[in-house]
């Protein structure tokens, strides 16, 4: 079982942001941005790989929800998923990073 499957039967605690019946969202235990913020699927999916276009389609609505909540919806964000070894992928466990809060540096 992974972390962030801990994280969704609370088994260990999370700074949560946003949440419904298949998706959590909550603050990076070590943000690279002011906001930076986690998005999964309650299910353990091992990374981008293993989605489908329903899934996507609810993530994404879901994703535009958190960052309303989170208050960057309008200032901008930048969404990353890590996916397989050279990514660096620690947590294999689907999930978006949404950061953002302030200016980015660009990185591609
Ligand atoms: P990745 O390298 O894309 O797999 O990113 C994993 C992210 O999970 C990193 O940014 C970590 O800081 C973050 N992380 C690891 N453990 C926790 C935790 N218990 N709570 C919140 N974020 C975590």
């Amino acid at each position: 079982m992974t972390i962030f499957s801990k994280i969704v039967r609370g088994e260990l605690p999370c700074k949560k942001v946003y949440e419904n019946d298949e998706f959590l969202a909550f603050y990076d235990i070590a943000p690279k941005a002011k906001v930076h913020i986690l998005a999964i699927p309650k299910q353990e999916l091992k990374d981008f790989n293993a989605i489908t276009l329903e899934l996507m389609a609810r993530f994404s609505a879901f994703i535009l929800e958190v960052v309303e909540v989170a208050g960057i919806k309008q200032s901008g964000y930048r969404l990353i998923t890590n996916t397989g070894a050279h990514s660096g992928q620690e947590v294999p466990h689907l999930h978006f990073h949404i950061l953002g809060g302030e200016p980015l540096g660009a990185i591609v």
